[in-house]
């Protein structure tokens, strides 16, 4: 992806991550218009600290939007493994006619995970931190799925409104169970390269 990496995590305080439930998580979130305002850069160093010890403590976890720390601007923090970025403003400009299923999770809510369906590929249209307008062309499935995740905190939308039915919610310890019988009722499995 194009963006310059930021600085390290040292550079902000982690923030306690909002869970399911606090209404700060359904806010349609604001642009960014002034990026030198202070709330803004200490919602990037936040964001980057915060998704640094996530992933320090768990394991995983490939981004963060700023609602989730109860910030309400159109700002995310990207992990895929080599080094934070942020997306700012990020609107999709084009989208494949494909789509597919898979288990979704959240890290405002980490014990449960959703059946949904999402697009194939998509096309991001963002500003970096600095605020330099850059395109993400024809995103592979991973960040595709990542990013629709992300964009739909800004909206104040959770990968639970689009569970495809009533059995598309289920328990991390009962998904962690069931997981090879589970993972037959979709196409893809975040990390398993043999089911994309
Ligand atoms: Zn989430």
């Amino acid at each position: 992806m194009e963006g310059t990496p930021i600085s390290g995590p040292e550079s902000g305080a982690e923030r306690p991550i909002l869970l399911l439930g606090d209404p700060r998580l359904r806010i349609r979130s604001e642009e960014v218009v002034d990026f030198e305002q202070p709330e803004f850069r200490g919602a990037c160093a936040g964001l980057a600290a915060t998704l640094a010890s996530f992933r320090a403590r768990h394991g995983f976890g490939r981004a963060i939007s700023a609602p989730q720390i109860g910030v309400a601007l159109r700002l995310i923090a990207v992990n895929l493994g080599d080094g934070p970025r942020f997306v700012v403003n990020p609107r999709v400009t084009a989208r494949s006619a494909e789509s597919f299923t898979m288990w979704d999770d959240c890290m405002s809510f980490p014990g449960l995970l959703v059946r949904l369906r999402r697009d194939r590929s998509v096309t991001l249209r963002y500003h970096d931190e600095t605020g330099i307008e850059c395109e993400w062309p024809r995103m592979e499935l991973a960040a595709s799925e990542l990013l629709q995740h992300e964009i739909d905190h800004l909206d104040g939308v959770l990968a639970i409104d689009r569970a495809i039915d009533r059995d598309a919610i289920v328990l991390r310890e009962v998904f962690e169970r069931r997981k090879a019988e589970l993972s037959k009722q979709v196409d893809y499995m975040i990390g398993d390269p043999t089911k994309s």
